[in-house]
């Protein structure tokens, strides 16, 4: 197709994220990529450092991905999944159940991330309403968290950046907690976890269920903290019958040098979660598909209730084209040596973006497992910064004040190396006083 022709109907008629439609940001058209390479329609490269949004682990056309969902296509691509059953969602769900922890063990598939965050969601008013606790439908949920973007998954992400005052007349009313301040290195400070035990001190026999983002703030923030944050509310969920959902759509699968970042906090104590939610890197960036999984208990309760059964059914589920894929992105990951890439890619950040922490534009640098954040003290112009880090031959795609890296696990080190400098090189331009 005409490049002109494609921009022009993209322009007047594609919606794309986070843009306006009066003047929206400009898009570059991609031919194809492979490895950690980028290529555009104009035939200009670029290195990928992001990983379209935590998702392409292995890198895109990966040949034992690609055979997986040939081989999948040819035996069929979809099947409902109501009253029927394939074996690409069995061995998914064998390998999932495999490195989870050992009490996570019911597996509900659905289409993706803010979808498994409404299941999460569901099956705790459920599972409360069986307990014959029918006010306990509310939620509590931390400050600068980001769930996704249907209606009850917006709800608990940060009410200010998630925009709630838009929707405040529809949008369910959910308690906020303050953002951890103990920083993921930093000696754990018990008043961290007041604000919790306060608000089920006093809210308990309204609130189903905490949901949080462990160890790593996502999209509401980029923020670390401390793993021992997860030991402490997990007992005093327990406490109080408030049960403890994980959302680890965007750190699951090795991201955060642990397989799930709940992982660090276990040297701590119990750290398993009564539900948890993956979706993003589940199928190695192929399609869309998520799973929550959860506990025989939680999974027994909500199926004694008056329902019966828990009260969700997408078209979808456990698409096997998406299952076939996810089964052989996990395979591709254990067999492959992701913990040592994702700690070199980590020393690597660490030394080659540190030198950014001294530049007047920039408030912190910090990295964790493979990824890293420079926060900028002030939002960045995005149209004009774009252009210049595709100048530089990078795929690097900031939000706010947010500049950050999370490239396929598979970078080498002279890629990983060319990644930073074009960054650098990029802000050094976009900043020429601040640099
Ligand atoms: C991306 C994300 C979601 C939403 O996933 P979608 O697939 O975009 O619906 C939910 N929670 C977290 C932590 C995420 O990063």
């Amino acid at each position: 197709m005409n490049l002109t022709a494609l921009l022009e109907f993209d322009r007047q008629h594609l919606w794309h994220p986070y843009t306006s439609t009066l003047d929206p940001l400009p898009v570059y058209p991609v031919a194809k990529a492979a490895g950690v390479e980028i290529t555009l329609q104009d035939g200009r490269t670029l290195l990928d450092g992001m990983s379209s949004w935590w998702a392409a682990l292995h890198g895109y056309n990966h040949p034992r991905l690609n055979q997986a969902a040939a081989s999948q296509l040819q035996q069929m691509s979809h099947i409902m999944f109501g009253g029927l059953t394939h074996e690409p969602a069995v061995r998914l769900g064998r390998l999932l159940l495999q490195i989870l922890p050992p009490a996570l063990t019911h597996i509900f598939y659905a289409d993706s991330g803010s979808v498994a965050v409404e299941v999460a969601m569901k099956m705790a008013v459920q599972y409360q309403h069986a307990l014959g606790q029918v006010r306990r439908c509310k939620f509590a949920a931390i400050r600068a968290g980001y769930h996704g973007d249907t209606w009850h998954a917006m709800s608990v992400c940060d009410p200010v950046t998630g925009m709630h005052s838009l929707f405040s007349q529809r949008l369910p009313v959910q308690f906020f907690l303050p953002q951890p301040q103990t920083r993921f290195d930093q000696a754990w400070d018990p008043a961290d976890i007041q604000p919790l035990a306060e608000l089920l001190a006093s809210h308990t026999d309204e609130i189903a269920a905490l949901i949080l983002e462990p160890i790593v703030q996502g999209a509401g923030g980029m923020y670390f903290y401390s793993p021992r944050y997860l030991i402490e509310a997990k007992k005093l969920c327990e406490q109080h019958g408030v049960l403890l959902i994980f959302d680890e759509i965007a750190t699951g699968f090795g991201r955060t040098g642990k397989l799930f970042a709940l992982q660090h906090a276990e040297q701590y104590g119990n750290a398993t979660p009564d539900i948890i939610c993956l979706g993003k890197a589940l199928t190695g960036g192929y399609m869309t598909l998520s799973a929550t999984v959860t506990t025989a208990q939680v999974a027994d309760t909500v199926s004694s209730g008056v329902a019966g059964c828990f009260m969700h059914g997408p078209t979808f589920m456990a698409n096997p084209l998406a299952c076939a894929v996810a089964a052989e992105s996990i395979q591709l990951l254990l067999e492959s040596d992701w913990q040592g890439n994702v700690a070199r890619i980590e020393r690597q950040l660490r030394q080659e973006l540190a030198v950014a922490a001294a530049w007047d534009c920039v408030a912190e640098v910090r990295v964790l497992g493979a990824i890293g954040v420079l926060e900028m003290k002030s939002a960045v112009n995005m149209a004009s910064l774009q252009a210049r880090l595709v100048e530089q031959g990078v795929w690097v795609r900031p939000f706010g004040k947010l500049v950050y890296l999370m490239p396929p696990f598979i970078i080498t080190p002279p890629q990983l190396s060319r990644l930073t400098a074009g960054l650098l090189r990029a802000l050094q331009q976009e900043y020429p006083q601040a640099c």
